[in-house]
């Protein structure tokens, strides 16, 4: 399947792609985890992303696209893939049409995780993220760690992302609304979305997923 995850920053976009993109075999894609790399091994993209990143902006386009064009044409990414974060606005959504359309390949569809703006900001406030692998994610009251600062999977450091400090998530609120949501008006009109809540405990908003996806197949 090729699906596209949105959802506003701390919906739980890319606790669910893991989850899903496991399930349904599928690598998972996540731009914000391809310029986290680019930042970790300090090349020249990692340098431009980590400005804006820090800003709560989008990282320009062009090299946005670049960079997850040659993702999606890695050979892991054939036969399907789980898009999370890419698309972030309508251009990037026209970019990847083309590029689909290149190919001869389609979206089968784009799942909305719903939350409360209220919810959001709690979830991201308490967010800590493992360094040595971004998958393993922690929250200070709804998902703690059994030792605080240690992640339980890999024993890696738990850290903030720099970019969810308190200031910066409402920069990435107020960007997702003007930015980011008309891309589900854009993916509505072709019949691509399935809307879900991404409220409840981490399994059931999977279960919840994997069932809206079957009817999407
Ligand atoms: P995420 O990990 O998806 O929350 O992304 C973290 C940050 O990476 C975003 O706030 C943007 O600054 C940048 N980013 C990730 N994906 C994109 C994209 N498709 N277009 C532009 N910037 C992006």
């Amino acid at each position: 399947m090729r699906i596209v995850l949105v959802g506003p920053p701390g919906a739980g976009k890319g606790t669910q792609a893991t989850r899903l993109a496991e399930k349904l075999r599928i690598p998972h894609i996540s731009t914000g985890d391809l310029f986290r790399a680019n930042i970790s091994r300090q090349t020249e993209l990692g340098k431009l992303a980590k400005s804006y990143m820090d800003a709560g902006n989008l990282v320009p386009d062009e090299v946005t696209i670049a960079m997850a064009k040659d993702r999606m044409e890695q050979p892991d990414a054939e036969g399907g893939f789980l898009l999370d974060g890419f698309p972030r606005n309508v251009s990037q959504a026209e970019a990847l049409d083309e590029l689909l359309q290149t190919e001869g390949i389609k979206l089968d569809a784009v799942l909305d995780l719903e939350a409360p703006e209220d919810e959001v900001v709690k979830r991201i406030a308490g967010r800590r993220v493992c360094r040595k692998d971004s998958a393993h994610v922690f929250h200070v009251t709804y998902s703690p760690p059994k030792q605080e600062g240690v992640c339980d999977t890999c024993g890696g450091e738990l850290y903030q992302r720099d970019d969810d400090s308190e200031s910066t998530v409402r920069t990435r609120l107020e960007v997702y609304h003007t930015q980011t949501e008309p891309i589900i008006d854009y993916y509505r009109a072709q019949g691509l979305v399935v809307t879900i809540s991404a409220m409840g405990p981490v399994d059931e908003v999977t279960g919840r997923a994997l069932e809206a996806l079957k009817s999407a197949e």
